[in-house]
């Protein structure tokens, strides 16, 4: 059951060889047995989630079956989701009980899945470790001295660890796909719109996009057409016809013209990522695909422009959390002013503070044109490298990371080496573009290495359909941390 697909498990529960309160059982058993080393999961409640699979059984029993009816599905901490604890990682929602649905908890809760816990993440999703977590770090399930990649790490290491069949996770820099690189597993960012952003805490709402976390691109597939989808409550809500992502799997690769940025394969990259990646591509030529080289000259840009972008908007985002209406207040304050400085100063974590203060900066009067708005024209430089690049190929490939999981601290204390591990994610999130990580061997220290697939807009059906055939015809999507026991 752990390692099983998700429309196996479909099939076990339309057949009734197991109940959904059965299966939510074995997984949060499995929780119980992994998380205090593990640190994944920020709230576990089972008597919320039985309740859940107990409807679910209810509804597969009288035939009104979806793809994901009675299937734990693990959710990160930045949704809101009704009566459950919702912290976004940090000391300031420390208390916040949501009471309301987002928008995508409200999709799974229509299909039927049921919520299996709260992940655990870097606070209010800044981070490329985990480490920046009120509640403490996740652990990368493949060797706890490694960190599980960031913002997402809880999602992923739930989901490499088999504490969940699948998860949801955001990106707004490259939360879904580093993490899932680094924990060995499938992710995928959609082009921006395409996921509601209703009741996800904001980071930087320009850049922010949910999406889904599992085994393999299969799995990726059903996840999105739960989530995908129109809403008039997000402003930004792309209004599309709705999308079977599924449809196009089985498609044969022989006409593919995949694109290689020369940039990204010239210097940065470590050599067991690049040997991982390179197997990768040459799997793809024997299953009949082209390689063309592709330049993308301003991408190299992308980590200043988005450390302009990120803070600025983040900085706006952030500044209603004053211990007002909701969330943490400092105990002790002699007046208003007072109670909003003391709130704010006890509340959040050094790196949020970090970001409001930058983005603060480069807002301000005399420095919004210098940063702000400059940062503005090379974000479309951005864009329009890979506007170019997609008149010549399909999809864009290269290394989801410039190395495999680096150790606890090793990056916590500075910055800028932290920042540099969305290197490769972060330009796609600055286009608005999808971009999925698939896992495609072990580099150093036998830690996973993800390959980067980076679409044009609203293409996942075929990003699915290129992810999952490589995963036709190679096994590193099935493996398993061997150091975990698995039943
Ligand atoms: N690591 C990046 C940051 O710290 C991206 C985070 C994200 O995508 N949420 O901002």
């Amino acid at each position: 059951m752990l390692n099983a697909s998700l429309k196996q498990l479909a099939l076990q529960l339309a057949a009734r060889k197991i109940s959904s309160i059965e299966l939510t059982e074995i997984f949060l058993e499995r929780i119980k047995t992994l998380n205090k080393d593990l640190n994944a999961f920020i709230t576990v409640n089972e008597e919320m989630s039985l309740d859940q699979a107990r409807a679910a059984d209810k509804m597969i029993s009288s035939g009104q079956v979806q793809p994901l009816t009675g299937i734990p599905v693990a959710q990160k901490d930045i949704f809101c989701a009704k009566g459950w604890l919702t912290t976004c990682g940090s000391k300031m929602l420390s208390n916040f009980v949501s009471p309301y649905d987002a928008t995508i908890i409200e999709r799974f809760n229509q299909a039927g899945a049921v919520i299996l816990g709260k992940t655990n993440m870097d606070e209010f999703a800044m981070g490329s470790s985990n480490e920046t977590s009120y509640y403490g770090p996740v652990k990368n399930p493949w060797d706890i001295s490694a960190v599980p990649g960031g913002s997402s790490g809880g999602s992923a290491c739930a989901v490499a660890a088999r504490m969940a069949p699948a998860a949801t996770a955001t990106d707004t820099g490259g939360s879904i796909r580093q993490p899932a690189a680094l924990c060995g597993i499938s992710g995928i960012k959609p082009t921006y719109g395409l996921v509601s952003r209703y009741g996800m805490i904001a980071f930087a709402s320009s850049l922010d996009q949910a999406g889904p976390m599992a085994k393999s691109a299969e799995d990726l597939a059903l996840l999105m057409n739960v989530m995908a989808g129109f809403d008039a409550r997000d402003s930004t809500s792309m209004q599309r016809q709705t999308e079977d992502y599924s449809r196009d799997l089985e498609k044969p690769l022989d006409r593919l013209r995949i694109g290689l940025p020369k940039e990204y394969f010239a210097k940065g990259m470590n050599h067991d990522v690049a040997s991982a990646v390179e197997a990768a591509i040459a799997e793809y030529r024997k299953l009949g695909a082209t390689i063309v080289e592709v330049s993308l000259p301003n991408t190299k840009l992308s980590i200043p422009v988005y450390y302009v972008l990120a803070p600025a908007e983040a900085s706006s985002n952030l500044s209603r959390f004053d211990g007002v209406r909701y969330g943490y207040r400092a105990p002790h304050y002699s007046d208003l002013e007072d109670m909003y400085k003391k709130t704010r100063a006890q509340g959040f974590g050094a790196e949020v503070k970090r970001r409001i203060l930058i983005g603060t900066y480069v807002l301000s009067h005399g420095y919004y044109d210098a940063y702000y708005l400059q940062a503005q024209k090379l974000r479309r430089l951005i864009a329009n490298d890979f506007t170019e690049a997609f008149k010549q190929c399909d999809v864009i490939m290269g290394p989801t990371t410039p190395a495999v999981a680096f150790d606890f601290g090793e990056k916590s204390d500075d910055p800028i080496q932290m920042y540099l591990s969305d290197i490769y994610t972060s330009a796609t999130n600055l286009a608005g573009l999808p971009g999925m990580s698939i896992p495609v061997g072990f580099g150093d220290k036998n830690r996973p290495v993800g390959l980067h697939i980076v679409g044009n807009y609203f293409r996942e059906a075929q990003m699915l359909n290129i992810a999952h055939q490589y995963q036709q015809v190679t096994d590193w999507h099935l493996r398993a941390p061997e150091r975990l026991p698995v039943a």
